[in-house]
């Protein structure tokens, strides 16, 4: 009968030492079997070329190496790259690679579709399937730093959760893959350019500030008014603007990093002056960035970018009130690999 095998990447450095102490074989052996399989990327237990025969088929018997394919590569017009990639077991998830003048910026995803409910959003149309493992977190990042290497000439620099999911939904895996990603014998990036974006679970950025981890929050806002956010973002009515406010503030007292909130101005949503000042007193507890994103229009024009009156409008009054505020163009769009628009389509 053949037994199930473990993915061996879901084993720490020590358990994969452990492993080779039980099996009569020097602890030594796992380290270089752990390098093999984080720092030199391999998919093969073939490829461990100073491992010997008989251990690498030692290890055949007992794991698999579950790695992710990147199956279909699209290239924009603008040099953003989406990435269609399958997980082992057939899933599709997508990140996109967006290059700017002085970054290169991975966008992952953290699970196969989403259990949120964004009304504007591509993904939150797709059911939530299952979250996305460490190591399936991990080597999306690891083919986008290659991709920005072959075709833009240089590393990855910034990392963003914002493809498919609630990174704070899969909270344990994200923070896992993050550890790898930062780690010295990972990928070694500085967390300060990495990103987690959310649509605001309130008992999660706790944790976030007592776990002090340190990377970047970002929050999906949209609106700082409750019945307007619930009627846009529903599970706003499970967890309202209070206790997101409430867990914000707990997050700064405990860690001081600046809050990015994401914002898009929609016509007939949220483009008075009341929603302005709604916002302004959200978020100015705590030094805040607002990024005004584009609306990335997903099918029937049920949501509407507000015209640049309304833009102007709130650039002008966040800064009279010394909030940093950024419009932000959006890329890729050509092969719907912006914001909100990944949705499995090909
Ligand atoms: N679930 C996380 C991360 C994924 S969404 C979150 O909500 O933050 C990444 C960003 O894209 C979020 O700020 C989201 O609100 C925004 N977004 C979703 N659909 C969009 C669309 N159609 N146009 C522009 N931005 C969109």
């Amino acid at each position: 009968m053949e037994i199930k095998k473990k993915d061996i990447r879901a084993l720490s450095k020590e358990q994969l030492r452990d492993f080779f102490v039980n099996e009569g074989d020097k602890a030594f052996r796992g380290n270089q079997v752990y390098e093999w399989l984080w720092s030199k990327g391999a998919h093969d237990f073939e490829d461990m070329t100073n491992i010997s025969k008989e251990t690498r088929q030692k290890l055949q018997d007992h794991f698999v190496i579950n790695h992710i394919k990147v199956d279909q590569m699209q290239k924009s017009a603008d040099g953003t790259i989406k990435n269609a990639v399958r997980l082992h077991d057939g899933l599709i998830v997508e990140s996109v690679l967006i290059p700017a003048k002085n970054r290169t910026t991975a966008c992952v995803s953290s699970q196969v579709g989403c259990s949120l409910d964004c009304r504007f959003c591509a993904t939150a149309r797709l059911k939530r399937m299952r979250n996305l493992n460490p190591d399936e977190i991990y080597d999306q990042v690891v083919a986008i730093d290659k991709e920005s290497r072959l075709y833009h000439d240089r590393p990855l620099s910034n990392i963003v959760f914002m493809g498919m999911g609630e990174p704070l939904m899969n909270y344990n895996n994200v923070l896992k893959a993050i550890d790898k990603i930062t780690a010295p014998d990972g990928l070694a990036m500085s967390p300060k350019r990495i990103v987690v974006s959310t649509s605001g679970v309130p008992k999660m950025i706790k944790k976030m500030a007592d776990d002090e981890v340190k990377f970047k929050l970002a929050v999906s806002l949209h609106s700082a008014i409750d019945e307007i956010r619930t009627s846009i973002m529903p599970f706003n009515a499970t967890f309202p603007l209070k206790d997101l406010r409430e867990a914000l503030e707990y997050w700064y007292a405990k860690t001081k990093n600046r809050i990015t909130y994401e914002y898009v101005v929609w016509d007939g949503i949220n483009d008075t002056k009341k929603d302005v000042e709604a916002l302004i007193q959200f978020c100015k507890f705590a030094p805040s960035k607002v990024n005004l994103i584009e609306y990335n229009p997903i099918d029937d024009g049920e949501f509407q970018q507000a015209n640049s009156k309304a833009i102007d409008m709130y650039v002008k009054m966040l800064e009279a009130e010394n909030i940093t505020v950024t419009v932000r163009r959006s890329r890729g769009k050509d092969i719907d690999a912006a914001c909100g628009q990944l949705a499995n389509k090909t």
